[in-house]
């Protein structure tokens, strides 16, 4: 079917990107940077998958994903993108858990949560030493089979307070359990220690519009509200299924094209990537056993507060870290009547761009989708205000007055993230730990065809995603250097 918002997009590129979050416009610019022709297409109308933002009347700006990464963005956002980018880059340095096991406020790095360790939770200095001495070895290549509980144990011993210090703040960085592999709780919480937590001063707008600005002089076609609905794999001589292009539907006037390519970076989720995008190719029975078996990370839950234009709130911290479960476990974490809440507050500074300074305040919740999944209207109509409620009066314990500040409420669940992003189970973090072997080893079976995203709670999150699509595109860059022909 003949479309026109599809219209000028070549027969034939060296590489389709496929989704437009953190990974895929990396991917898409290291490609491009290195000569080759890429294609980016975008299913929603707006770039930038979950690092996005949404606007309302009353001149409110809401963020959804930028409440904290660690410093290495700094390195990896100047290499891979540009100086401007890296250097509104501003350290968050107020970080608070409430909580009925403690209340303190950190600046959230090795020195601080060691002063708190040893002075606030009275554990001996040389184990804590120890602790960060071990996540500083840890490496993905160890195979180290024990669990995150299983490590906390071993050096915090019947200290459950230590590890919900450690690991809420982590399970909302990238949805990590005690029961998952300890190394996805290291490296991302060696990552925050090593220097605190990071944003981006000028909100995710300001972000995205410079990458599209950088991506387009790089010389990338962009093309938004264009769905691939389908990745072409063809048997080769060798008996593998070689990538041959992709089909493309316009959300716009419903119009497709097959469009013909060498590679392609999926920066969709993997298990969309091979079981949805790829379905009916000749991929080995294996990989998508594989794949079917990959468990994805949980989703989430927010509500999104807009503080009235000429008003302020106070001080509470950038961070609030809130829970009133006794104790930490991370099926709690995650339960539909979670008592835990992260408070992200935004102050002028996030935006000091604007006419008026502006105040916002976004509550993110972990939440599974099989409990939003299946509910009918009016049960989700009724959660959403429930959940609303819940972060009005958790913030009233902060600012009284809350209520009477706000003129722009509205609240989010994980069905919201699966119509955005198409994510599996509308997953916030990707897939578990296993999700990673099948995204690296794509390639392997279906040569062309890569994936770089969300995966393996490791390489998820801003950093992540931005770092996993500079490695895949170094990998596709040279399958496409020894397989584009001459010309
Ligand atoms: C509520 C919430 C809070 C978070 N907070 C933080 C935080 O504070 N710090 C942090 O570092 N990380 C945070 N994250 C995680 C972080 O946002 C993500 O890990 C990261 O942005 C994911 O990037 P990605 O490259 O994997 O792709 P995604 O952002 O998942 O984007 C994938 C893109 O592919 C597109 N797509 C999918 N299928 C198709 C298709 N068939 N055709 C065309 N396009 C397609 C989607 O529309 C989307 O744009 C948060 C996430 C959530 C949900």
């Amino acid at each position: 079917m003949s479309s026109l918002h599809l219209d000028g997009i070549q027969g034939r590129y060296d590489a389709v990107v496929i989704g437009s979050g953190l990974a895929g416009l990396t991917g898409a610019n290291c490609l491009a940077k290195l000569g080759h022709r890429v294609l980016l297409l975008e299913h929603h109308h707006q770039l930038g998958g979950l690092a996005t933002w949404f606007k309302r009347p009353g001149g409110h700006t809401f963020d959804i994903s930028l409440h904290g990464f660690p410093h290495g963005m700094i390195k990896s956002c100047r290499k891979y993108w540009t100086p401007a980018i890296a250097s509104a880059i501003h350290q968050l340095k107020d970080v608070r858990f409430v909580n009925p096991e403690f209340q303190i406020q950190t600046t959230f790095d090795r020195q601080d949560f060691t002063r708190l360790l040893t002075e606030t939770f009275k554990v001996p200095e040389i184990r804590v030493e120890a602790f960060f001495e071990h996540l500083r070895g840890m490496n993905y290549y160890d195979r180290d089979t024990r669990t995150t509980g299983e490590l906390f144990e071993e050096f915090f011993p019947a200290r459950p307070d230590v590890h919900r210090l450690l690991l809420e703040p982590i399970a909302y960085a990238n949805g990590s359990t005690l029961a998952d592999p300890a190394i996805t709780f290291g490296i991302v919480f060696s990552n925050f220690m090593s220097k605190g937590v990071f944003i981006f001063q000028g909100g995710t707008d300001t972000l995205i519009a410079q990458m599209t600005a950088e991506l387009l002089a790089n010389g990338v076609e962009i093309r938004r509200s264009c769905l691939v609905e389908k990745i072409y794999l063809e048997n080769g001589p060798d008996g593998l299924p070689h990538t041959r292009g992709v089909r493309v539907k316009s959300t716009r006037d419903g119009g497709t094209r097959d469009i013909a390519c060498t590679a392609v970076l999926s920066n969709a989720n993997i298990k969309n990537t091979v079981l949805r995008l790829a379905a009916g190719d000749p991929l080995p029975a294996d990989l998508l056993d594989e794949a079917r078996a990959v468990r994805v990370n949980n989703s989430s839950a927010q509500v999104y507060m807009g503080i009235r234009d000429g008003m302020d709130i106070p001080r509470i911290g950038d961070l609030v870290f809130t829970s009133e479960a006794a104790r930490f476990s991370s099926g709690e974490l995650v339960d539909l009547h979670t008592t835990s809440r992260t408070h992200s507050v935004y102050y002028p500074d996030t935006r000091p761009h604007t006419r008026t300074p502006r105040y916002a305040i976004v509550t993110s919740i972990n939440q599974r989708w099989q409990d939003w999944d299946g509910m009918d209207a009016a049960t989700y109509a009724q959660n959403k205000a429930r959940i609303t409620e819940e972060a009005f009066s958790g913030l009233e314990k902060h600012i009284p007055d809350i209520r009477s500040r706000v003129d722009w409420v509205e609240a989010a669940s994980p069905r919201t993230i699966e119509r955005y992003t198409r994510h599996w189970e509308g997953a916030s973090f990707g897939t578990k730990f296993e999700g990673l072997k099948v995204s690296l080893e794509l390639p392997k079976h279906a040569p062309g065809l890569f994936h770089a995203g969300s995966v393996g709670i490791i390489m998820s999150g801003w950093l992540g995603a931005i770092n996993y699509g500079v490695i895949t595109a170094a990998k596709m860059d040279a399958f496409l250097t020894s397989n584009t022909a001459p010309g």
